[in-house]
């Protein structure tokens, strides 16, 4: 026999002792050692359901054996034996994760309960009519949970006797009616098993056991852990526990409650509480329950208990607790206690009290806020209240609420949202094309993409709520209408996107404005006293730099400077540069570039002053600037079936010379980033130009400037970078020559390619920061295009538990990250005092935050709405 322990009792177990109990467990246990009256129980431990699932559901040696002991025990100290036609024991079998995942598993009550133990209740209680309940209920919930019999046919028969009877409540129902339906009961049973019910409660106990175990891995727990980035790997417990009768009577009940509100974190008792039921009555909602301060007249003795065990229990754990809780006859027994959850509102309020109140210092209170949370604070959202149906669901892609008419196409939902019209732009996909209707749409609906899809990052860079990737939805741009099932939505049909949650609803749905409040910006300023990690924002823009100093920014970690290219008043100017034949053509189309470029830059600067700005020069390929290689050989050729000719048509012509020539097969990893600045040096010459000059005409209106950051992205070589150095050193020195004036500037590079990463020493040399791309270091180190894999490979890795998490989401650690760590280390091995900060996606992810704290980078940078959520993640990664 195996020696591995798989059996807890209840007084072998405390609160530290949840990875391998589970919250509800150990939870149990804890209460029990302190004194608060819990029923008498034995836990079979999570490592017993992983071992399962990885044996193909074969228990492991010894499981059954113990288990038998620790039943024998269980019925040692009750004085009582499982299915005993006198004194008989009943139990209900919990399901118990590590990471509390509410009614996402399966639980079994009444186990015990048979045709010999029934009239054995009902004589010990001196309640027939309780007996009979507790075996229907039984029956029941094992045939359902066990046996996968399906709820319907049990509930249509209890419908059914209750129309009979002419009553409303199965607590109307008699012991005689009871009694009947248990007959009826057992005859869905047997029938929808073939006569294979299994009646001996030692066999039901190990078969609900497996079922348990097995729940772990039914579809809504999956969905749960996925969306709660909770390990597949980790199982769940299983809690054999001692039954207790809230449907004994009058004087019994069962309910749950939370030491404050959960919704506001206000402190008041909040929960909910059934006469003569058991638990699951009050979570499925089979009868209305009453509101737990009436409680306190039916039974008073209970509630005073029951208020002061919630009182000691907060206490003990220092948190708002979620409790659920028993009476029988009168006696008070508790049945779960858990860290409530809460809104992120609730979060803040809760954590702030405890403060006040000396529960907590201020440490552990920053450790109670879930810094992904507060996202829901940044963005007005759903009222909760609005009880309305969804007509699609996509990926809850970026956060918050948006209500408008829908739109087909970026223009007009530009012309439409500049004259301040609310509009949902709706499309198959986004493009960088898309980019002006983004901007001014409420929100974003696609029906192809994911999570990091363009429209995704787009979205939440700018706060902007997006539902991405709704597979259920066509989209007919030309005819201009959304069909969802029988739904169709012409333009100006108002729908509501909830980008939380990535539900449709097709009419508007009520919002409640943004809630930053003080407790926000009380504990945030905590979180900063206590942080290591900088944090800054990635903004292009005047309005997205402001944005993101006032939610406390400390400079920018990543400024990108090609939309600045693309503005189409600009366009012609930048088609005229790469259409140039020679330098000083090009020169030429650069410099009326330069002023435009420098406007940006001081917008940046003016919001930023006194704060450093790290600029990244020129970063995508050329081509993305000219129109696509198919669409401009269309137009060649409808021009010449048309018999066009003269400028028109040569325009069109040397365009597409053009096209082709830039055309590449895979321009990521094409002439870009560096590779540009090395064929064209003239562009990185007047970036340096117009940056210069913006920074000295920001000293010179305000006072004060910026701490110029200068930045070669795409680096891979030290020869490219020594190279870039130098050019962009001579422009700025050569600019401020010319004025005579100084600045405080440097020049470092990207680090974003594996190689990059392993000569990360020799490109120290030549720069004075470095800033890791992990964006595209994930896509070059895995070998993962960030465009596609998420509508192939990718989402199925996710499902399958191939990856935990989408790499592009959060950093692999194992991977990516040890490239970061290398980066770091060997760039400080040249230059101790090396500056290392990181901006992309991973920049704004908690856990990604956690990582970058660990190998000691100097700051995180990310969208202006996850300044705040890094400030936190970065406060908890020291603490
Ligand atoms: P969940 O995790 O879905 O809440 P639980 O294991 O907590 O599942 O059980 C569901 C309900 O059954 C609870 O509300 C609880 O009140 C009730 N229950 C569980 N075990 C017992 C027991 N031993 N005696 C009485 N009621 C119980
Ligand atoms: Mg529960
Ligand atoms: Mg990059």
């Amino acid at each position: 026999m195996s020696d591995d322990r798989y059996i807890y009792d209840l007084s072998d177990g405390d609160a530290s002792m949840k990875s391998l109990l589970g919250g509800k467990g150990a939870g149990v246990a804890e209460m029990n050692k302190v004194g608060v009256p819990v029923p008498d129980a034995f836990t079979v431990t999570t490592t017993a359901c992983v071992e399962t699932m990885n044996n193909g559901g074969q228990w492991p040696e010894g499981l059954a054996d113990q288990i038998a002991a620790g039943l024998a025990r269980l019925e040692e100290r009750t004085g009582r034996r499982l299915g005993a036609s006198e004194k008989p024991l009943l139990v209900s079998v919990r399901s118990g994760a590590v990471f509390s995942m509410p009614g996402m598993m399966d639980t079994i009550l009444n186990l015990g309960i048979s045709d010999d133990s029934v009239m054995a209740l009902a004589e010990e209680f001196g309640n027939e009519r309780f007996a009979w309940d507790c075996y229907r209920r039984f029956i029941q919930m094992y045939g359902e949970v066990v046996e996968s019999i399906p709820a319907h046919a049990f509930e249509d028969a209890l419908t059914a006797l209750k129309h009979d009877r002419g009553v409303e409540n199965d607590t109307d129902l008699s012991a005689e009616d009871l009694k009947q339906l248990v007959a009826t009961f057992k005859e869905i049973a047997n029938e929808a098993l073939g006569g294979e019910w299994t009646s001996d409660p030692h066999e039901q106990l190990n078969r609900a056991v497996n079922a348990v175990f097995k729940s772990w891995q039914n579809p809504r727990a999956e969905v749960y852990r996925r969306a709660n980035n909770i390990p597949a790997s980790l199982g769940t417990a299983v809690n054999i526990m001692q039954m207790v009768f809230g449907n004994r009577g009058e004087t019994s009940a069962t309910g749950v409650c939370f030491t404050r509100n959960p919704s506001t974190g206000e402190r008041a008792l909040y929960g909910e509480f059934l006469v003569n039921a058991q638990g699951e009555d009050v979570v499925a909602g089979i009868r209305t329950p009453r509101p737990l301060a009436e409680m306190e007249e039916v039974l008073p003795e209970a509630y005073r208990q029951l208020v002061d065990t919630m009182h000691k229990m907060e206490q003990h754990y220092k948190d708002m607790q979620d409790m659920e809780f028993t009476v029988e006859d009168g006696k008070l027994y508790l049945l779960q206690t858990r860290n409530g959850k809460r809104t992120a509102a609730a979060a803040l309020k809760v954590a702030s009290d405890l403060v006040d109140e000396g529960v907590i210092t201020k440490e552990e209170a920053l450790l109670r806020i879930e810094p992904a949370q507060l996202d829901q604070l940044l963005h007005p959202a759903i009222d909760p209240n609005h009880g309305k149906t969804a007509v699609a669901t996509g990926l809850p892609a970026s956060p918050g609420a948006a209500v408008g008419e829908v739109v087909f196409d970026a223009d007009t939902a530009a012309e439409r949202g500049e004259r301040g019209e609310a509009v949902v732009l709706v499309r198959f996909e986004t493009t960088p094309d898309d980019i002006h209707g983004v901007i001014v749409a409420q929100g974003i609906l696609t029906a192809h993409g994911g999570m990091t899809s363009h429209a995704a990052v787009v979205a939440r860079g700018m706060g902007k709520p997006c539902v991405a990737g709704a597979a259920g939805i066509k989209i007919d741009p030309v005819g201009k209408t959304l069909t969802i099932g029988e739904h169709v939505f012409n333009e100006g049909d108002v729908v509501t996107l909830d980008g939380s949650t990535g539900k449709v609803y097709g009419e508007a749905l009520d919002l409640i404005p943004p809630q930053i409040n003080d407790d926000f910006t009380r504990l945030v300023e905590w979180a900063d006293g206590v942080r290591r990690l900088g944090v800054r924002a990635n903004a292009d823009n005047f309005e997205d730099a402001s944005k993101a100093r006032e939610l406390g920014a400390e400079g920018i970690g990543l400024c990108r400077t090609e939309h600045m290219f693309m503005a189409q008043d600009r366009l012609p100017a930048v088609r005229k540069m790469i259409l140039a034949e020679n330098p000083e053509q090009r020169s030429a189309a650069l410099a009326e570039i330069l002023p435009m470029q420098q406007t940006d830059f001081e917008g940046i600067f003016t919001a930023m002053k006194g704060l450093p700005v790290t600029v990244r020069l020129l970063d995508p390929p050329l081509h993305e600037f000219l129109p696509n290689l198919v669409e401009q050989s269309l137009l060649v050729q409808k021009l010449e079936l048309q018999g066009a000719e003269g400028p028109e048509l040569n325009d069109a012509r040397q365009t597409l010379a053009q096209v082709k020539k830039l055309h590449e097969l895979n321009p990521m990893l094409g002439t870009r980033g560096v590779r540009l600045a090395m064929l064209y040096p003239e562009i990185p010459d007047m970036q340096a130009r117009a940056i210069v000059r913006a920074a000295l005409a920001v000293l010179d209106r305000e006072g004060e400037t910026v701490g110029v950051e200068i930045m070669i992205p795409l680096v891979a070589l030290s020869q490219e970078l020594e190279t870039q150095r130098a050019i962009v050193k001579a422009a700025v020195e050569d600019e401020l020559a010319k004025t005579g004036k100084t600045l405080d500037y440097t020049i470092g590079t990207m680090i974003e390619l594996p190689r990059a990463a392993l000569v990360a020493d020799q490109i120290a040399e030549h720069a004075d920061f470095f800033s890791f791309g992990t964006n595209d270091m994930t896509q070059t180190a895995i070998g993962i295009s960030r465009d596609d894999a998420e509508n192939g490979f990718l989402t199925s890795y996710v499902m399958d538990h191939v990856l935990e998490r989408n790499p592009f989401e959060s950093i692999d650690v194992d991977g990516v990250g040890q490239l970061v760590a290398m980066g770091v280390e060997k760039g400080r091995s040249v230059k101790p005092e090396l500056k290392c900060g990181v901006c992309g996606e991973h920049g704004g992810d908690p856990d990604s935050i956690e990582f970058f704290n660990s190998v000691g980078l100097n700051y995180v940078s990310c969208s202006p709405f996850r300044v705040p959520i890094a400030r936190f993640a970065a406060a908890r990664a020291v603490l």
